[in-house]
């Protein structure tokens, strides 16, 4: 394995993981084996990836979330303290379904995900969405919308930048412009 990443000496990382240079591993986190998280990333205290899930670049995952097999996020995602993922519908523990069973959980490119929120698995979440802290994700969303709410509803738009949009769809912060599409909006170059 390369070293040029930082993990604390408190946390674990099993054989058959590939970790990217310049992320840190910071107290009490276990990558566990088959897993691959990009360069640059930041993991909190507390922080579980299951096997084989993909992490891209950027990622960063405040503390105490467990990623569970079946879950992928691609670069620039933020994942909130405490936040949820799930890769069963309808657990149980007398009848557990395995690998085959789990039901994929994709978070797209610069998405956040708030604290405590939770993202039910079979979903997606799209690009540069914003799911409010608390929120229950019980459907696919849609880029750059923002989610609040159980379940969660879309309450507004947000630009790449963070920003809520204003009614034209413009960003009061950084000018970015964006325009309706048919279910989602993209920005305006
Ligand atoms: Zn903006």
């Amino acid at each position: 394995m390369n070293k040029d990443f930082f993990v604390h000496e408190s946390s674990f990382i099993d054989d058959g993981v590939t970790v990217g240079k310049g992320t840190k591993i910071w107290h009490f986190c276990h990558i566990q084996s088959g897993a691959v998280i990009g360069g640059n990333c930041s993991l909190g205290q507390n922080v579980n990836i299951s096997n084989n899930v993909i992490i891209g670049n950027g990622v960063k995952i405040q503390n105490n979330v467990s990623v569970y097999e079946g879950v992928e996020l691609e670069d620039w995602v933020f994942c909130g303290p405490s936040c949820v993922f799930t890769n069963d519908l309808t657990p149980r523990a007398k009848y557990p379904k395995g690998r085959a069973g789990y039901k994929k959980t994709l978070v797209k490119t610069g998405a956040s995900i708030g604290a405590n929120a939770t993202v039910v698995c079979g979903h997606t979440v799209g690009e540069w969405a914003l799911i409010a802290a608390g929120a229950v994700v019980t459907s696919d969303v849609p880029a750059h919308a923002l989610m609040a709410g159980v379940p969660a509803k879309r309450i507004g738009w947000v630009c790449e930048c963070g920003q809520v949009l204003d009614r034209e769809l413009a960003c009061p912060d950084c000018g970015r412009k964006y325009e309706r599409d048919s279910d989602s909006i993209s920005e305006v170059r």
